[in-house]
C-alpha cells in the first residue's frame, strides 16, 4: 500500500541495532516501557490533538466498526493513547511516571522521502512533572542519543508557547490582525481565522509569509511564570553545553502543547528535516479527563533517523551467526539436528543446512553465511560420533568428538 512499507530482512538488522541502543538509553534515564493498542476511539484524538489541526482534519485513518458502530482511529501519534492508558489505570495516583513506547503510527499524508502513511516513532513521556528540569532532561537525553547513534548535523530549536491566558490574549490579537488582512489569506487561513488562528502561523504557503512575519508575537504576551520556566530550562542546557536556537515561530502541529516546545532538525533530509519533536503539555491530562497534572514529552521518527544514518554510510549489520552445520548422508542427517540442538544448548547460534546438496554447494552457503565456522558431518563422522570443525575465517579443519565441539567453537569465536 502507498506509504506503508515492508521492512525487509536486509534493512531490519539496522532497526534491531537501533532498538537495542534506544532501549539501553531509555533505561539509563529510568524510563519504563508502556504498550498501547493501535486503535483508539476517534473522540480521544479529536479531544487531545485538537479538531482544527492538520492531523485531525486530514491525516487520520478513521472508520466506523461495522460490527458495533464504534468510531475508531488508527493512532496518528502516541501521546493521547499513553495519557488515556495512564489515567484509565490510575498510574499517576502515587507517583509521577517516566514512560516510553515505540511502534507504528498512521497518517494519511502524501508519501515521499521521510514521510509515510505508516511510520514509526519512539515516544517518551514524563507525566506529573512541573519543573523546567524535566524539559531539560528530555533535551539532554536526545543529545546523548545522537552521540550514541553517531548522528551529526542536527540542530536544536526551542520556543515557549506560554500558558492559557497568554495564549488567549495572543489568539485574540491574531484574529484581529488576520481579520484586517482578510484578502491576503489563503483558503486554509480563512477557514482557521476563527477556529484556530494560531495554525495560520504554521502555514507553509510562501504567499502568506510576509503577512505572517508581521503578525502579533506570542512572546510579547507571555506571563512571568512561563518566561521564568523557559529561562531556567535554558540555564540547564547551557550548563551542559547544548547549543540551541530560539525559534519564536515554532508552534508545533498539535494543540495540546504549552510552554516549552522543541525540535531537532537536520538540513540533510530535505523538507522532512525534523527528526524529533516535543514539548510540555500541562493541559492534556485534564483534557482527557484526569485530575490536571503537568507533563512533558517528545517523539522521534525512526525512518528519518535511520535514513540519516544510511546517508552517512551505515550499513545493515549482518545476522550474527556462529555455526553453519553441513551434513550429508542418512546417518549424518539424523545426527545433524541433534548436534545443532546441543550446540544451541551451549549458547551458540546455529544454522542447520536443510534441503540437501553436495558438500561443495553446502560449504559455499556456509562461506556466504557470516558464520564463524562450519561444523561438517558425513556418514563416516556420524559413525564415529564425531564432527569436523572448519573455521571460516582462516585456520585448519579439525576432527573432534561431540563433547569437545562446543568448547572449541567458543574458543574460535573469542579469537
Ligand atoms: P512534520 O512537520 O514533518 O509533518 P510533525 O510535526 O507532523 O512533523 P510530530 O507529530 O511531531 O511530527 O511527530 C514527531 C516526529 O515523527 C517528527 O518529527 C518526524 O520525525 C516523525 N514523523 C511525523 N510524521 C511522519 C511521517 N508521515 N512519516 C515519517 N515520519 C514522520
Ligand atoms: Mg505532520
Amino acid at each position: 500500500m502507498r506509504g506503508m512499507n515492508d521492512i525487509l530482512p536486509d534493512e531490519a538488522g539496522l532497526w534491531l541495532w537501533f532498538e537495542d541502543i534506544v532501549r539501553e538509553w531509555l533505561e539509563s534515564y529510568g524510563y519504563r516501557n508502556i504498550r498501547m493498542p493501535l486503535l483508539e476511539p476517534t473522540a480521544l484524538f479529536k479531544r487531545a490533538i485538537g479538531e482544527v489541526t492538520d492531523i485531525v482534519e486530514k491525516e487520520m485513518y478513521s472508520f466506523t466498526d461495522e460490527l458495533n458502530g464504534d468510531e475508531l482511529t488508527l493512532r496518528p501519534e502516541g501521546t493521547a493513547s499513553c495519557v488515556r492508558a495512564v489515567l484509565q489505570n490510575n498510574l499517576l495516583y502515587n507517583a509521577p511516571q517516566r514512560l516510553y513506547y515505540s511502534g507504528p503510527m498512521f497518517r494519511h499524508e502524501r508519501p515521499q522521502k521521510g514521510r509515510y502513511r505508516q511510520f514509526h516513532q519512539v515516544g517518551v513521556e514524563a507525566l506529573g512533572f512541573a519543573g523546567p528540569d524535566i524539559d531539560a532532561e528530555m533535551i539532554l537525553m536526545c543529545a546523548r542519543l545522537w552521540r550514541k547513534l553517531g548522528i551529526r548535523d542536527v540542530t536544536l530549536q526551542i520556543n515557549t508557547l506560554g500558558d492559557t491566558a497568554a495564549r488567549q490574549r495572543h489568539r485574540e490579537k491574531l484574529t484581529a490582525y488576520f481579520g484586517q488582512h482578510r484578502d491576503a489569506l489563503d483558503k486554509d487561513a480563512e477557514r482557521r481565522l476563527h477556529s484556530n488562528p494560531l495554525r495560520i502561523l504554521d502555514s507553509k504557503n510562501p504567499a502568506m509569509q510576509p503577512l505572517i512575519e508581521g503578525a502579533p508575537r506570542l512572546m510579547d504576551e507571555l506571563d512571568e511564570e512561563a518566561l521564568k520556566h523557559f529561562a531556567a530550562m535554558q540555564v540547564i542546557l547551557k550548563r551542559h553545553d547544548i547549543a540551541f536556537g530560539i525559534n519564536t515561530r515554532l508552534v508545533r502541529g498539535l494543540d495540546y502543547y504549552n510552554r516549552t516546545v522543541f525540535e531537532w532538525v537536520t538540513t540533510r533530509l530535505g523538507a522532512q528535516g525534523t527528526i524529533c519533536a516535543g514539548g510540555r503539555f500541562d493541559g492534556l491530562i485534564g483534557q482527557v479527563g484526569g485530575k490536571p497534572q503537568p507533563a512533558c514529552g517528545f517523539a522521534m521518527g525512526i525512518e528519518r533517523l535511520l535514513s540519516l544514518l544510511q546517508e552517512d554510510g551505515m550499513e545493515n549489520p549482518p545476522m550474527p551467526l556462529d555455526v553453519y552445520l553441513v551434513h550429508q548422508g542418512e546417518l549424518a542427517e539424523s545426527m545433524a539436528n541433534v548436534v545443532a540442538e546441543q550446540l544451541r544448548d551451549a549458547g551458540l547460534r546455529v544454522l542447520l543446512h536443510c534441503g540437501g546438496g553436495s558438500f561443495k554447494s553446502q560449504m559455499k552457503r556456509a562461506d556466504g553465511s557470516n558464520a564463524v565456522c562450519a561444523v561438517i558431518i558425513g556418514d563416516d563422522e556420524a559413525a564415529a560420533n564425531k564432527a569436523a570443525l572448519k573455521p571460516l575465517r582462516g585456520g585448519a579443519q579439525e576432527l573432534l568428538t561431540l563433547a569437545e565441539l562446543p568448547h572449541k567453537i567458543h574458543e574460535l569465536i573469542k579469537q
